[in-house]
């Protein structure tokens, strides 16, 4: 602990020796000495004092009243008062009793001692509490400026509104006296006041800011902040600005390692000195404000193209219309304002486009300046004071006035400055335009290129400018670390195939406002494109923050969205990317974003990955696969298994379901999930699907004149929906089956509820032109999809498949087993087939016979077998009747 300071108020100067000398050096404790109260007024201003030692004689026992005066302040320091008299009734009122102590005179040092000691303790206690409860204020203090800072940086274009807003906060979290920003105009060298906090409209007029000038221009020309540290010798600094200072704390704005300019805090009359961490705050501030004008140089450029455009259909009108101009020119308001007098003249007109009548407004220039919005008065008086100091060549600017009906209005004022002898403003003189439907019109055009009209969300152009501004700062601060998340919305083309693509959009505005509503101000959520979003989060410590993010949106998605009286359940896959100096570019990172969230995709979906270099590989293994699915078919590389199908009462065999394999030359037998997926992405499904269809029934039908089995076995074959939506579909079966010469009546083809629903004429037309055939339609993997029970009644189909997941959970969960009960109660009042998938279980069977449930295929009777198995099988079963195990070996069982 370094030595604590003990003040002692006396004029004995026996017993003042005595403590400060002798006592108090012995306690390790440095002494201070007072003979009144303005000297110890003094050394508490100066020092911190952690003790108060008060001698009551002091000037003939003025000692009490002097207690009495210190006990008024606010900071109560502990204090022992050493006296002669009664302790009773000592001192004053309101002086809480455990921050004084008295000490009977004569002084006995071990009495004094113990008491000192005492009251330090209580005094440290105190102080660590003090300084715990200081540092929480401010914490919380800077948390929220900060966040209304990032706020403004993200929700405004305006940047003149954003630097005043920072040069604010500036202030307000430095504790400064005044503050200002000023750019740096690369052209001239000069810097150019921006924004200004507390400094009064005559010192914005004539601050004059030379680079030159040693201070700011080290600040620019180092890039490194200034701080000045306090001496109490050298109380004033002479800055720049011409004013003297106590203290001041100058910081650089720096992008891509260039100088942009200065903000910068200063004390004129405070004593107080800027801390380290003041410095730290203003250099977040001056980060943010350099994103702001990073941000703003972004929109200046779209801004120019607007500019371009209408300078070109200017040039088109300007011939036919020049007349025209100058008469609608003289549509707009004029004033003359006389700085001698500080009188100003509105025309009529002016006061018209403002709603009043010419005796409604007078000449006081207050007049003009009281109607300016709020936020853009402060840039209205720099660009008049600019043009008065002959930094710009006239005045312009476009603000908002306030209407009489209370609305504000866009306008575009214009002066110029008329001079006596060349030398003093004395008149200035100008015309206000009505600007509000230009101005409306640009932030349309402004906010259609950097939003997205659906979603209302940011679109990719604005994310990626946000994501390459967080790449910089990411490369320049070692402490600044962000993440970004893509999300792509999980099987949301099925519900654009079911609902429509007009739901499809509806949907995606309310996930997007979902997707919005739960995130911190400053970061950004933006629409990718279809349905992908990107959420770049800024200011993060670790990853863990950003998977708290991703894990938040999955639960807010798990939530179903009441759409149209019906619940509709999306759910996400998220990639994660964390930043590290290392990314050079946007691309870069959205790119390794992508790559994670595919893995999440692979991995189930309705989950998030980080991404870590090792996924590169695997994107590289799908390419390289599909690359290879491509010659697959041609290389003969495709097998077909087939399961059994059963009848659940028996266990006599009743026909198979064909399985499509790959039998890879590298990664073995491959399962169709993995390649499935990748052949409907890219289109191949078609080709395989046929090929599937036709090596099935050719199959079937050479099995049947091997082995003649009655009655019977059917095949069924699965059908992606893409194949289904062929037009020639119907056509090409029927030349299979002529072709392979299987009878009609024993093929099924199997399709999943989403191909069932994404158009209802042309799906029946088909399902009636194929049973005409004879072949039958059965819906695969039903239950998990999004069709309504009813709407199945018009569609001709044959029979569903239960899907599994509702057998495999049936026997732990009471829901599922009451669902496959309401599957099987349906298809018994539709009149149609019900054949469960996924037995795996002796529990299954028993509890899907009970159910009613007739056919069934899983495990427990048996895996997809290669050809040759089943050819084993075939030959078997002739001796057992057909039947499969389990009941095959529980009949052997009885015999
Ligand atoms: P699916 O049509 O629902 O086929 C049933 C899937 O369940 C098969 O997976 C089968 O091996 C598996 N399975 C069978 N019994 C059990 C069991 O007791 N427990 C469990 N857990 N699973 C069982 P497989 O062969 O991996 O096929 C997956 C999916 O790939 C098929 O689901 C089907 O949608 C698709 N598919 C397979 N072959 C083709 C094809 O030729 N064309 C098209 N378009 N899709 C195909
Ligand atoms: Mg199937
Ligand atoms: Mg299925």
């Amino acid at each position: 602990m370094s030595k604590r300071n003990v003040l002692v108020i006396g004029d004995d100067p026996q017993l003042v020796d005595f403590l400060t000398s002798r006592l108090l050096p012995s306690l390790g404790c440095k002494s201070l000495s007072a003979r009144d109260y303005s000297e110890a007024q003094e050394q508490i201003n100066y020092h911190l004092v952690s003790l108060i030692i008060i001698d009551a004689q002091l000037n003939n026992g003025n000692g009490l009243h002097l207690l009495k005066q210190l006990a008024n302040k606010d900071n109560l320091i502990p204090t022992i008062f050493l006296t002669s008299q009664s302790t009773d009734k000592l001192y004053p009122e309101g002086f809480p009793g455990d921050m004084i102590d008295v000490v009977k005179k004569p002084v006995e040092a071990g009495n004094l001692t113990k008491s000192i000691q005492r009251a330090l303790t209580v005094s440290h206690l105190a102080q660590e509490k003090e300084t715990l409860n200081q540092q929480l204020k401010q914490q919380i203090e800077w948390t929220s400026v900060l966040q209304e800072v990032g706020r403004s940086v993200t929700s405004t274009l305006d940047i003149d509104e954003v630097l005043r807003r920072i040069v604010e906060a500036g202030v307000l979290l430095t504790r400064a006296e005044e503050g200002f920003l000023a750019l740096l105009d690369h052209e001239n060298g000069k810097l150019y006041l921006r924004a200004a906090k507390n400094i009064a409209d005559d010192q914005i007029k004539t601050m004059r800011l030379p680079v030159t000038d040693s201070l700011l221009g080290t600040v620019i020309a180092t890039c490194r902040p200034f701080r000045s540290l306090h001496t109490k010798d050298d109380p004033h600094i002479s800055v720049s600005t011409g004013f003297l200072v106590h203290s001041l704390l100058h910081v650089p704005l720096v992008s891509k390692g260039k100088p942009l300019g200065v903000l910068s805090v200063d004390n004129r009359s405070s004593r107080s000195v800027f801390t380290e961490s003041d410095e730290g705050k203003l250099l977040s501030l001056a980060d943010y404000a350099t994103v702001a004008i990073e941000n703003a140089n972004f929109v200046q450029l779209v801004q120019q193209e607007i500019d371009e455009r209408r300078r070109v259909e200017q040039a088109l009108r300007e011939s036919e219309e020049r007349y025209e101009l100058a008469v609608r020119g003289a549509n707009d308001g004029l004033w003359d304002w006389d700085l001698k007098t500080n009188q100003i003249y509105f025309s009529p007109r002016w006061k018209e486009m403002l709603g009043y009548k010419v005796d409604e407004i007078g000449n006081d220039p207050e007049e003009w300046f009281k109607r300016i919005h709020p936020e853009d008065i402060e840039r209205t008086r720099i660009g008049i004071a600019n043009h008065i100091n002959d930094v710009t060549p006239h005045f312009e600017n476009e603000h908002r006035m306030l209407h009489k009906d209370g609305s504000y209005h866009w306008m575009l004022s214009r002066g110029i400055a008329v001079k006596e002898d060349d030398e003093y403003v004395i008149r200035m003189a100008g015309s206000q335009a009505d600007i509000h439907a230009r101005k409306q019109a640009e932030e349309k055009l402004l906010y259609d290129a950097f939003y997205d009209s659906l979603t209302n969300l940011p679109n990719r152009a604005l994310f990626m400018d946000r994501l390459q501004n967080a790449v910089e700062r990411a490369k320049r601060r070692l402490d600044y670390i962000f993440a970004v998340l893509f999300l792509d919305l999980d099987r949301f083309k099925d519900v654009n195939d079911s609902l429509g693509h007009g739901s499809g959009d509806e949907l995606l505005v309310i996930i997007a406002d979902k997707l919005k509503s739960g995130r911190r101000s400053m970061d950004t959520v933006a629409r990718h494109g279809g349905d992908e979003f990107v959420v770049l989060i800024e200011d993060i410590n670790d990853i863990s923050d950003a998977s708290r993010v991703a894990n938040q949106i999955i639960n807010d998605m798990a939530k179903p969205i009441m759409f149209k009286d019906q619940k509709v359940f999306i759910s996400t896959s998220i990639g994660i990317v964390i930043s590290t100096p290392d990314y050079k570019s946007p691309d870069d990172v959205l790119r390794d974003a992508d790559i994670a969230m595919y893995s999440a995709k692979a991995n189930g979906r309705n989950r998030f990955e980080i991404f870590d270099p090792a996924m590169r590989e695997s994107i590289i293994r799908r390419l390289a696969l599909e690359t290879e699915l491509r010659h697959a078919l041609e290389n003969q590389e495709l097998r077909v298994h087939y399961q059994p199908i059963v009848s659940l009462d028996d266990g006599h065999l009743v026909g198979f379901e064909a399985l499509v394999r790959w039998q890879h030359p590298v990664h073995g037998l491959l399962s169709p999930i993995e390649f499935i997926p990748l052949a409907e992405d890219t289109g191949m499904i078609t080709l395989l699907d046929r090929w599937v269809l036709r090596q099935a029934c050719n199959q079937m039908q050479a099995w049947e004149e091997q082995i003649k089995i009655e009655p019977p076995l059917s095949l069924s074959v699965n059908i992606s929906p893409k194949h289904f939506n062929q037009p020639d579909l119907v056509v090409e079966v029927d030349q299979i089956l002529k072709e392979t010469g299987l009878d009609p009546q024993r093929l099924k083809l199997e399709i999943t509820e989403s191909t069932l629903i994404s158009n209802i004429e042309s799906t029946n037309e088909v399902f009636a032109n194929l049973q005409s055939l004879g072949v039958q339609i059965q819906i695969d993997d039903f239950g998990v999809g999004y069709s309504s029970l009813s709407y199945l009644s018009s569609f001709p189909i044959d029979a569903l498949k239960i899907d599994q997941s509702f057998v495999g959970s049936m026997m732990e969960d009471k829901n599922r087993m009451n669902i496959i009960q309401a599957i099987v109660q349906l298809t018994q009042r539709l009149g149609v087939g019900v054949i469960a998938e996924g037995l795996e279980t002796q529990g299954q069977l028993d509890h899907l016979l009970s159910l009613g449930c007739k056919y069934g295929q899983g495990y427990l009777v048996s895996l997809p077998l290669d050809t040759e198995s089943i050819q084993v099988l075939l030959e078997e079963i002739s001796d057992w009747g057909k039947i499969l195990p389990p009941w095959q070996s529980s009949s052997k069982a009885k015999d």
